[in-house]
């Protein structure tokens, strides 16, 4: 991908791939807006709206939203300015039926996806990666108690608040996540593989490794 070209780009993987890690880095790096379904639902939980009530009880189940819920969300994000040169999509789409959706709202848009990350593991390692999972309830920040830990044990770098294990990383959800992701986010690949836009990364390597294979693709 050329280095002025917008950047459209989506990142998929099994939970506890890293997505979250390494999304902050390309943000970051190519300051494009990170566009996280699963961080935008938390926070109209934590803000207790509408949108928020619905979407919690499919998700503390470990559950998608409803499609209709989901997508109308993503469209109102995506017609933001921030996201003329580019975004990530993290978390969405899930299903087919949001990726036709999504090519419906980006040709309005006159846009395209431009690549599709693909971070790849599998189940053993997700489950052992999953138990030391914690997340700041207040900013959305990732950690791992083994691979990123907080400077401060318990406790937020960013916000000071005492990080916690996600409801829906507990075994029993992590589960259903991880059965969902193949039975309806795994036909996506192959959609993808279709139009010639996914890139394969080896998500057991460090943090900064497959930063690097990501730069590399993109
Ligand atoms: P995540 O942080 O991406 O794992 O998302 C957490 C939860 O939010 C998921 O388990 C779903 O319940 C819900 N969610 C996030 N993105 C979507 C989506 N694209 N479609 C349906 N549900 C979603």
């Amino acid at each position: 991908m050329a280095q002025n070209e917008e950047k459209n780009i989506i990142i998929m993987g099994p939970p506890a791939a890293g997505k979250g890690t390494q999304s902050e880095k390309i943000v970051e790096t190519y300051k494009i807006p990170h566009i996280s379904t699963g961080d935008m639902f938390r926070a109209a939980i934590k803000e207790g709206t509408k949108l928020g009530l619905e979407a919690n009880r499919y998700i503390e189940k470990g559950q998608l939203v409803p499609d209709e819920v989901t997508i109308g969300l993503v469209e109102e994000r995506l017609k933001k300015d921030d996201c003329k040169k580019g975004f990530l999509l993290d978390g969405f789409p899930r299903t087919i039926a949001q990726a036709e959706a999504l090519e419906k709202i980006l040709a309005k848009l006159g846009k395209k996806i431009t690549a599709v990350l693909l971070l790849v593991a599998d189940d053993k390692e997700l489950i052992d990666r999953i138990a030391s999972r914690r997340v700041c309830p207040s900013c959305g920040a990732s950690y791992n108690l083994k691979t990123k830990k907080p400077k401060v044990e318990g406790i937020c770098d960013h916000c000071g608040e005492k990080i916690i294990l996600r409801n829906d990383d507990r075994p029993e959800s992590f589960q259903v996540r991880l059965d969902d992701y193949k039975s309806k986010t795994m036909p996506l690949v192959e959609y993808y593989k279709g139009k010639g836009l996914v890139r394969e990364i080896d998500a057991l390597e460090s943090i900064d490794t497959v930063f690097g294979h990501i730069q590399e693709v993109l």
